[in-house]
Formats: C-alpha cells, sequence, structure tokens
C-alpha cells in the first residue's frame, strides 16, 4: 500500500471501520511512512482536543419548542384528512397531535441524554482502535506478560518502576478473574501498563494510564472484541476482551468496584 492508497482510508482506519485486510494493510504503511503517521497522529490530536474542548451542551429549550412547532406546522395536513372524513363539528379533539407532539418530544429528550455517551464513544474510536491494535499484536506476538504473576504485590512494582505513575492493580481471582501478569504497552499515544486477566481460555487486557475526570464506562465492538473505556481517580481504564459480553461487562463492574473502594 502507498501513501495515495493509504490516506483515504486513515481516518476509517482510526474509527474501527475497515476490515482486517485494509486494517493490517494501513497499519503496516504507518509503521514505514512518517508522513502518513504524522498526518494520523494530527487526526488523533485533534480529535483529543475537540473532546476535551467542545462543550456539549443540553438540548435547549428552545430548541424543542421549535420542534414542538415544527411539527404542529405538519399537523394540518391530517387535520385536512380527517376534515374530509370527519365533520367539523364531530372532529376529535386536538390531544391526539399534543400527545403525538409530547411523545416525540420524550423522544428527543431521551435522544439528546444519549448525545454524550454517543459522541464519547465516537470520540474514543482511535484509543479503542489503537487499544485493540496492541492487544491483537500481544497476543499473536507476545510477549502479552512480561512480569508473569498472579501476586498484584509483584505486578505492581514492576510497572511503577517502569512508568511515571503507580496503577491500581487488583486481584480479581475470587471472582474468577484471576491476574495472569502485566507488561508496559503504548497506548493512545503514551505509555500504559497493560495488566492481563484470564477467564478460562480468555484473556482479558486492561491498559491504564493517568487521565483526568470521571466517566462511566462506554463501550464499542470491533472483530469479536468488546472493548470499555471508563475514568476514575486520575487513571483511564480500558479493558479488551473477546469474552461473551455478559462476562466482560462483569469484569469492568467487578474491576470499577474494587478500584473505587
Ligand atoms: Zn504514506
Amino acid at each position: 500500500m502507498n501513501c495515495a492508497e493509504a490516506r483515504p482510508l486513515l481516518d476509517a482506519c482510526l474509527d474501527g471501520e475497515l476490515d482486517l485486510v485494509h486494517d493490517v494493510a494501513v497499519e503496516q504503511h504507518l509503521e514505514t511512512c512518517v508522513a502518513c503517521r504524522a498526518r494520523r497522529d494530527r487526526t488523533i490530536a485533534m480529535t483529543t482536543l475537540l473532546r476535551a474542548r467542545v462543550p456539549r451542551p443540553p438540548a435547549p429549550t428552545a430548541l424543542r419548542e421549535r420542534v414542538q412547532a415544527a411539527i404542529r406546522a405538519e399537523m394540518p395536513t391530517d387535520d385536512a384528512v380527517a376534515t374530509k372524513i370527519v365533520p367539523m363539528r364531530t372532529r376529535p379533539p386536538a390531544m391526539p397531535w399534543i400527545a403525538v407532539a409530547a411523545g416525540i418530544a420524550v423522544l428527543l429528550g431521551f435522544a439528546f441524554a444519549l448525545l454524550p455517551t454517543q459522541s464519547q464513544s465516537e470520540g474514543l474510536a482511535p484509543l479503542f482502535a489503537d487499544a485493540l491494535n496492541s492487544h491483537r499484536r500481544a497476543i499473536i506476538a507476545g510477549p502479552l506478560v512480561a512480569v508473569a504473576s498472579s501476586d498484584r504485590h509483584t505486578v505492581k512494582p514492576w510497572l511503577a518502576a517502569r512508568l511515571d505513575f503507580s496503577p491500581p492493580v487488583l486481584d480479581l481471582a475470587a471472582a474468577g478473574f484471576p491476574l495472569v501478569g502485566g507488561r508496559l504497552d503504548y497506548v493512545g499515544q503514551r505509555p500504559v501498563a497493560a495488566l492481563v486477566y484470564q477467564r478460562r481460555d480468555h484473556r482479558i487486557e486492561v491498559f491504564v494510564s493517568p487521565a483526568e475526570g470521571e466517566s462511566t464506562p462506554a463501550w464499542s465492538a470491533r472483530d469479536g472484541f468488546r472493548m470499555s473505556h471508563w475514568t476514575h481517580s486520575g487513571m483511564r481504564f480500558v479493558a479488551i476482551s473477546d469474552l461473551s459480553e455478559p462476562e466482560i461487562r462483569e469484569f469492568v463492574e467487578r474491576l470499577r468496584a474494587g478500584e473505587a473502594s
């Protein structure tokens, strides 16, 4: 793949929208091409900046009223139909369209309530793509763990000695997710602690790095992997696994419950 072929695919690659063949081809090109890598990094920086700086205000009342007015403006058609069918005096009261408008307004309210989560997930696409690539590389090429231990008192100091932060390391063996070990990785344009847990023959990886803010898990799925991102107590967590959805959700909840205490 050359630059002319790679560049139109860069955004889709970051958004996790490419099939595996194209994804691998773009990644391979990026590994050898400084110019395209710079272009990708600028896009990631821009996305990160926009996500951090652009405010996400709630839907204003005026907008809701405009939507309701627009709905009312559309109603004469129905009224006209009603007039043709039903004589004026027996025309039903205007309640139905108010109910319809109210229903739509409620739906719009839900849609706007969901917006932050959706845009959050969209903004996280580059990070999720990066995490998935790192996870796959580690599984295919190894080593998945550089410090192999189920003892968090071994894994945590090993990581802390090699990073400029000390990641929280939990042992979730009692919950059925034993710790396997950890390694260093580079995800989201910074060194991260990679913690590896296990359930049966499935691996669960958690990338941990410092980050501001508090957020509940945002989810994404791609190529049979499920990924979750959340921030808590000055740390960003990205969990990734090919576990079933209920199991990876249980893992994330156990981890969040443990790290919260
Ligand atoms: Zn190139």
